[in-house]
């Protein structure tokens, strides 16, 4: 369906009574017209549910959008509706409701009534609702939240990899568009594979943030008063603070209200009331300070959260970015603080024992990357977004100078020779390390995997062993997200060398290291995992 531009924008201003479109949405809805697959990648907040919407209600027939989130596909319809002077444009279907409610969603459908169905996944695999989808025209499927499906995002849901199946018994070429705002390299390649769209046109925004000041600070035993502090000092903003705990949160709450802070606790073991209420107090400004587990925040809209405040290092990079993403909605301040303790690490990863072993691999890869964000003294800004897939300049990009390592650089030192080492030591090991066994071999520690190729015997084993095993891991992380290396995405680990990282061997140039950050509880050798 060929659409002229003017067309679009007075459907836009018709349907959501908006005058422009944001950042690459018309370039998407010009996509899902087209009847392409698409694949949409955007931070929240970015605008993605209008990339759907506009397209389904110009376009004849039903567009399924697959949610995981129940209370947020009722919202979405309700505001569909409200824009709309039609109460059927938009329906959910799921197993809450009864005979006569299904009975009326499948009629507003076969009727061309409906423009979009939110479903859940699990009731669209019920063989009595992809009969009944067989039979109507379907406009395209949107998948919303899309890395559900890959074991590497945040919130895996195993029904998600049945989409693909389903949707081909519902009809052939049906377009489909993918849709998360989790963007790892590894995530996207997931949600490609597994959806098949492989030739999908990809769109994906900017994660940078520009108005967050990113800042990590030791987590010692007097973090309760470092809070209490901070909060003091920016009074009457609204903020949140995340505890990984149930009892972390209702203390802490109690310790801020003690302190003539205006605090409530918010968690999934409390009643639904007083968390709704809890919340409402939160939006309607009454309170300033919600101390939560993560249960809050999905879906909350308030645009002028001014600070998100760590009490505990979240378990990925992901979690991390969206939860300090709640802050500075409005594009006005927003302070994003992470306490960081490495005992914190060792407590996310006895969580993770009982866990399939697949599964702990990967949680502990992801907690590696919280590792190295926390000690790291790069830009806090450029390390989050080269784990976005994305190079950001600290000179010439917005908000360079937003974070505590920028703004209090820890010393450099020349580390050129250095850094040939590291290079010289993946190339002749054929790229087949991943970082910390590289780092066992510059340094000369043994173990199976390394004897197993032999690599002990090599002329080059134990180069670097005057250096300690934290410096090597430091100058690794430095080196790749300078973009000398790259981190393999199969294998999810692997060091290669990019060309940059080959002509470097070949011409040596200065490489100014910054030294890392020591924190407490770290063991000697620098251990990381
Ligand atoms: P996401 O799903 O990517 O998190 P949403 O779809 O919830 O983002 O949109 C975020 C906010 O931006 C919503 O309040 C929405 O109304 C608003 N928005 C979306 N598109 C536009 C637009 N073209 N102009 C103005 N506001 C928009």
């Amino acid at each position: 369906m060929l659409i002229a531009k003017d067309d679009l924008h007075s459907a836009l201003k018709k349907y959501f009574g908006f005058s422009k479109f944001k950042g690459l949405q018309e370039d998407v809805v010009g996509s899902i017209l087209s009847g392409n697959h698409t694949f949409v990648i955007m931070p929240t907040g970015g605008g993605k549910s209008l990339c759907y919407q506009l397209p389904a209600l110009m376009q004849e027939g039903t567009a399924i959008v697959v949610s995981p989130l129940i209370a947020l596909m009722k919202n979405q319809v309700d505001a569909i509706r409200g824009v709309s002077n039609e109460e059927g444009v938009a329906h959910v279907l799921n197993s809450s409701l009864n005979k006569t409610e299904v009975k009326r969603v499948k009629e507003d459908i076969t009727n061309g009534i409906t423009k979009l169905l939110y479903v859940a996944p699990e009731s669209l695999t019920k063989d009595e609702n992809v009969d009944f989808l067989k039979t109507v025209k379907v406009s395209f499927m949107a998948i919303d939240e899309a890395h559900c499906i890959s074991e590497w995002g945040h919130d895996f849901r195993p029904e998600y990899r049945n989409l693909r199946h389903i949707i081909g018994r519902i009809g052939e070429n049906i377009p489909i568009i993918g849709l998360t705002a989790t963007a790892t390299p590894k995530v996207q390649e997931d949600i490609i594979k597994n959806l098949g769209i492989s030739g999908a046109k990809t769109f994906k925004a900017s994660f940078n943030r520009p108005n967050l000041y990113y800042e990590v600070r030791p987590k010692t035993k007097d973090v309760d008063a470092d809070i209490i502090r901070f909060v003091k000092q920016n009074e009457g903003k609204s903020g949140i603070v995340y505890c990984l705990s149930r009892k972390r949160v209702e203390e802490l709450a109690q310790v801020l209200q003690v302190n003539g802070v205006k605090a409530v606790p918010y968690h999934a073991g409390l009643d639904a009331k007083t968390r709704s209420s809890h919340q409402d107090m939160f939006l309607m400004e009454d309170i300033d300070v919600v101390v939560a587990t993560i249960a809050f925040g999905m879906g909350i809209d308030k645009p002028d959260v001014r600070f998100v405040i760590h009490h505990d290092i979240p378990k990925s990079i992901e979690s991390y970015y969206q939860e300090t993403g709640r802050a500075g909605r409005d594009g006005g301040e927003g302070h994003c603080l992470a306490f960081y303790a490495y005992k914190d690490i060792e407590k996310l990863e006895k969580f993770m024992s009982g866990k399939p072993v697949a599964e702990q691999e990967i949680g502990h890869a992801l907690l590696q990357e919280v590792v190295a964000f926390a000690e790291t003294s790069i830009s806090r800004r450029k390390f989050i977004l080269h784990y976005f897939g994305e190079e950001f300049d600290t000179k010439t990009g917005e908000g360079g100078d937003m974070d505590d390592n920028v703004r209090h650089p820890k010393k450099k030192h020349e580390a050129k020779d250095d850094v040939v080492i590291l290079l010289e030591t993946i190339d002749k090991t054929n790229e087949k390390y991943k970082s910390k066994d590289l780092v066992n071999v510059i340094v000369g520690n043994e173990n199976a995997l390394i004897n197993s190729h032999r690599t002990n015997e090599q002329p080059f084993f134990g180069k670097g062993k005057d250096k300690d095993k934290k410096m090597w891991m430091a100058l690794l992380r430095q080196v790749l997200i300078a973009g000398y290396l790259k981190k393999d995405i199969e294998t999810y680990g692997v060091i290669k060398l990019k060309d940059e990282g080959r002509a470097f061997i070949k011409k040596p140039t200065s490489f100014m290291m910054t030294e890392d950050h020591i924190f407490e509880g770290e063991q000697e050798d620098g251990t990381i995992i």
